[in-house]
């Protein structure tokens, strides 16, 4: 099979993998060719909405395990290929020199064992790194299970490294792809995270430390190929941050590609609104302060649709409210619908001098459309009459129910 033929099959397979994403890493040009100082890997969007690099590429998606819904699993009969290290590397320096791609994102299925197929990656980046000298981003997937040397070797080239969960339970995992296990999989990110802080504390004191995935790690779920609630998959994701440090979880709408009594029929749209709705939620964890429990809980297991879950949160919770801008703290201030972290913040300068009145609000940031129905500034209530969280529903929500994103 010629390369051009390999290049078809294996980027297209690659199209389901959606964890990856610049991280402005700072990998210095030290004399050769590539530079990720500033800008991380390029990126592009594909025709459903994600977000790509330009090289995504599987080294081979000849699989030896048969995840239910994989379209590379053992028992599908579709096409197989996989490059040769060398052929991998060559079109990476290639599409480089032509200026379409600034990084890459290397993935696989597993090959013969994960052992083989780590090995086999090792090889693509030391290729790039050593011998082509490339100092562009590599993000590069951990094969979980494969020895712990093999996935420090990797660390020490790649920028990120990624361990994919795909589910959020050890249940939902044994069901889809019985040959994975989530302890194997933790193990491995709690060795990246081990790493990375051992080398991040090394360069602290010797300047020519080796970096070790300066990037981070990052994880990918799949949504919606099993029932598991939404109020599973953040909790999942809340241990994740808090126990291995991620840098991000990514979420990925099933798409049905195979005939399985397990899964979704073929003809269900992939649940695109529900993945908006969970990467809402994940933000609010990361950067205002909601846990899991508060955003989701067994009463309402699951996100709402129609309206964001900071929303959602404020309208059941009316006790939390009015919040009068000019006394409430920079956690109280983010809570509200509207305020983010860069509007509490220039309030709270802004109060310094004197208090913040209505008319401010709009200039400092605020969403007032959505701030309105919840502060108070100086004891006015900006939205002039006080409105239960039922009212507000009906005038925040959109007056036709939102129906589901498409893909196509
Ligand atoms: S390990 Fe599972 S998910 Fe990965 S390529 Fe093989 S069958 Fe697909």
């Amino acid at each position: 099979m010629d390369i051009l033929a390999k290049l078809g099959i294996l980027a297209n397979a690659a199209k389901y993998d959606v964890s990856c994403a610049s991280s402005g890493v700072s990998r210095k040009n030290q004399g050769g060719i590539g530079n990720s100082k500033s800008f991380g890997i390029c990126h592009t969007w594909t025709s459903d909405g994600r977000c790509i690099s330009l090289l995504k590429i599987l080294l081979s998606n000849d699989c030896i395990y048969d995840c239910r819904y994989c379209v590379n699993r053992r028992s599908n009969d579709i096409p197989r290929a996989s490059f040769t290290p060398r052929e991998l590397a060559e079109l990476t320096i290639q599409f480089y020199r032509r200026n379409y791609i600034e990084g890459l994102f290397l993935s696989t299925a597993v090959e013969r064992s994960p052992d083989y197929t780590m090995e086999k990656m090792i090889t693509v980046l030391r290729l790039l790194r050593e011998d082509y000298e490339f100092n562009g981003y590599i993000h590069a997937k951990v094969i979980p299970g494969a020895d712990p040397l093999l996935v420090y070797s990797a660390g020490l080239l790649a920028d990120r490294m990624s361990v994919n969960i795909e589910q959020p339970t050890e249940e939902s995992l044994r069901l889809l792809a019985p040959q994975k296990s989530l302890p194997k999989m933790f193990a491995s990110m709690q060795q990246l995270k081990e790493e990375i802080q051992a080398h991040k504390e090394a360069r602290r004191r010797f300047r020519h430390a080796p970096r070790f995935v300066p990037a981070g790690q990052s994880t990918q779920m799949i949504i919606g190929a099993t029932p598991d609630s939404d109020l599973t998959i953040l909790r999942t994701t809340q241990t994740l941050y808090q126990k291995f440090g991620l840098k991000r979880v990514y979420y990925s709408a099933y798409v049905p590609v195979n005939q399985d009594s397990h899964l979704p029929a073929l003809t269900a749209s992939p649940p695109l609104l529900r993945e908006h709705r969970l990467y809402q939620s994940d933000w609010l964890m990361r950067f205002y302060h909601f846990k899991a429990e508060e955003l989701v809980d067994p009463q309402h297991p699951n996100l709402e649709t129609d309206i964001d879950p900071k929303m959602a949160w404020a309208l059941r919770h009316p006790e939390f409210f009015p919040v009068e801008v000019n006394r409430a703290s920079y956690e109280e201030l983010l809570r509200v619908p509207g305020i983010g972290p860069k509007s509490a913040r220039r309030i709270i300068s802004q109060r310094r001098v004197a208090a913040v009145s209505v008319d401010q609000l709009k200039k400092l940031g605020v969403v007032f459309k959505r701030a309105q129905y919840f502060v108070t500034c100086k004891g006015v209530c900006p939205a002039k009459k006080t409105l239960d969280p039922a009212a507000i529903r009906r005038i925040v929500a959109p007056e036709s129910p939102i129906t589901q994103l498409s893909l196509f």
